[in-house]
């Protein structure tokens, strides 16, 4: 190799530098001179060896040589075509093309340059030609990598919605009638195989699981792992919704054959549900949202089976779930309230506690009654959360107060509990850590339930009721004289309140038959020691009658509605905002 060296006067390189064929033949990049005849023939007048690799020329080859005689493939008309434009126009252009060598596709990018190489206005081309094939292939990995599921080699949810979205949008264009369907498979108790046999195994089990789905699948249908053990399936040509079905047996009946296991025979199910454009919306979200509501209405209706949804039928259960997952929310996010109305002793008019009741203050309804979420949130279990919610704001509020006002001044809260709560819940040890949490004593607090909820599992109920009351904690039997009203159990339960029900109190006249009944239940539990509270006092005539029997205590709409917290507040201080009797 020659001494290089530069010449600072500015001639350039001096004699020992190399000459410009070794510079160029030494270049990690090919380098190509390209003659274009006036018939519009190129031919290669002269290429470095970096180039000759890349057009697989034989060392022999003589330039000049016609590109189409060393290399004749379809990729070529692309890098001519470039050729001859930058020749005839005078103009420097990038290309990008793709050369196929060994059965391997090669990306590369030229710079194509004309220059003059004589006074003639004879012109030749220079190319240069870099291969980017290994960052192609990295970019490629990685596109595969964000678009598929590393596991089961299966398009994501990314790769799905968007194919989804083409199809709709494609049908949406075209004149003919179009149909597709979105069914979401979902694994029925895979939780069991992953703690049975392991997390290995149960990746094996839906690599085996994806395969069985793609075979019962059509050619043009596409598969995808939506997450964990749900799957996805494009049907993008769908003529009749039993076309879909037939996958849906298939599927079924696939799975009802075993799945070895590491030598055990595995046998699961799956539950599909599916939404097509003609059963649901045609919004590729709505199409996935509707076929996944579809497959949870399967897994409730039993599993193993098949759900289509249907939108007129679903629509309830649709608001339902919605509502529900509302109040997941809402618990989870603490967007419930506690309101507090007062409880009077109905002699006196003198404030002798507040009912704890529970309201949602929803984004868009305002401040939902529990009415419309209770029960739901009983059905779904979320009552459960709310329940211990309502027992802790209980307290904090008690706390507040006590730092307000002192102790001297404190009245008890009653927190209402569900009897589905007691089946699913140690309430006595919620309400014991919720005393010893805020330091308060069992007294402040109390717990109502309703006669119905005792009757539907009176032992355990029973046994957790002694425990509240031995945390000094009494509890009250809500609603009484609209369940069971039965007298006769009235002694079994371990109680300490009766709270008469706003209906019974509402249809009391003056020697009417609920006034008679009333009247005995009052003596009755004198003699058992409980205390009455009577619910819905609207009607002065109605306080006096509860008076006279004897009743000590009231709460209603006369006194007070619920009211926040901050009122209640006001009310424990003194500020009491129904008429006192003049002493
Ligand atoms: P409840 O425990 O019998 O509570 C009394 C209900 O009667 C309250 O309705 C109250 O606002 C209403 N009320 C009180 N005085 C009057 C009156 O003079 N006239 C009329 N028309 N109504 C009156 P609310 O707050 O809508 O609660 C309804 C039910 O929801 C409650 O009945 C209770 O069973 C349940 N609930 C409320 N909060 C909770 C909670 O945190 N947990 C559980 N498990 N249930 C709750
Ligand atoms: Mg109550
Ligand atoms: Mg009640």
């Amino acid at each position: 190799m020659p001494d290089t060296s530069y010449d600072s006067s500015g001639s350039g390189w001096t004699e020992t530098t190399a000459s410009a064929q070794t510079i160029t033949d030494a270049l990690p990049f090919g380098v190509v001179c390209f003659d274009v005849k006036e018939d519009g023939q190129v031919l290669i007048a002269s290429a470095n060896p970096m180039a000759k690799s890349i057009f697989d020329m034989q060392g022999s080859v003589v330039f000049p040589v016609a590109l189409g005689a060393i290399w004749a493939e379809s990729d070529l008309e692309k890098l001519s075509e470039a050729i001859r434009l930058s020749n005839s126009r005078q103009v420097s252009n990038t290309l990008e093309w793709v050369k196929t060598r060994d059965g391997h596709e090669h990306y590369l990018t030229s710079q194509l340059k004309p220059i003059f190489v004589d006074g003639n206005g004879h012109c030749q081309v220079l190319c240069t030609i870099e291969d980017h094939t290994a960052e192609k292939l990295a970019e490629q990995n990685i596109m595969h990598h964000a678009f598929h599921d590393a596991l089961t080699g299966q398009p994501n949810r990314v790769l799905f919605r968007n194919k989804l979205e083409e199809t709709v949008l494609n049908g949406q264009r075209s004149d003919e009638p179009f149909g597709c369907a979105v069914l979401v498979v979902n694994i029925d108790r895979f939780q069991q195989i992953n703690e049975s046999f392991g997390h290995s195994a149960g990746d094996r089990f839906l690599i085996s699981m994806a395969s069985t789905l793609r075979r019962c699948i059509g050619s043009s249908d596409i598969l995808a792992r939506l997450s964990g053990d749900e799957f996805a399936i494009l049907v993008p040509d769908m003529v009749h919704i039993k076309s879909v079905v037939k996958i849906c047996e298939r599927i079924h009946e696939a799975m009802r054959q075993p799945y070895d296991l590491d030598g055990n025979e595995v046998f699961t199910s799956v539950s599909i549900g599916v939404a097509s454009t003609m059963s649901s919306a045609t919004h590729p979200e709505d199409l996935i949202r509707d076929a996944d509501f579809a497959m949870h209405r399967a897994k409730i209706a039993g599993k193993a089976r098949t759900e289509i949804y249907r939108r007129e039928s679903h629509q309830v259960a649709r608001s339902q779930f919605h509502l529900e997952t509302e109040l997941r929310r809402a618990v989870e996010r603490q967007e419930l309230q506690l309101f507090y109305q007062p409880i009077i002793d109905v002699r006196t008019s003198e404030l002798r506690g507040f009912e704890a009741l529970t309201r949602w203050n929803h984004k868009d309804h305002g401040y939902v009654s529990p009415v419309e979420f209770i029960q739901l949130a009983e059905e779904t279990g979320i009552i459960v959360p709310l329940g211990r919610w309502a027992i802790e704001a209980a307290c904090t509020c008690l706390k507040h107060w006590e730092m307000e006002v002192g102790h001297d001044k404190l009245v008890p809260i009653n927190v209402n509990v569900s009897g589905v709560q007691f089946g699913r819940d140690d309430v006595a040890a919620v309400v014991a850590a919720a005393l010893d949490k805020y330091k308060l004593p069992g007294n402040l607090l109390r717990i109502e339930l309703t006669e119905s909820s005792i009757m539907a599992n009176p032992e355990r109920i029973s046994e957790s009721l002694d425990k509240i009351r031995d945390l000094g904690v009494k509890v009250a039997l809500d609603d009484f004289g609209t369940g069971y009203s039965s007298l006769n159990y009235l002694h079994q339960f371990p109680i300490d309140i009766i709270k008469i029900d706003r209906v019974f109190i509402n249809q009391l006249e003056r020697g009417n038959t609920q006034h008679k009944i009333l009247d005995m239940i009052g003596r009755l539990a004198r003699s058992l020691g409980h205390e009455i509270v009577a619910e819905g006092l609207e009607d002065p005539v109605h306080i006096d009658m509860v008076t006279e029997m004897g009743f000590a205590f009231g709460q209603g709409f006369y006194y007070s509605a619920p009211v926040s917290s901050f009122q209640a507040s006001d009310m424990v201080r003194g500020k009491l905002p129904w008429s006192q009797p003049s002493p």
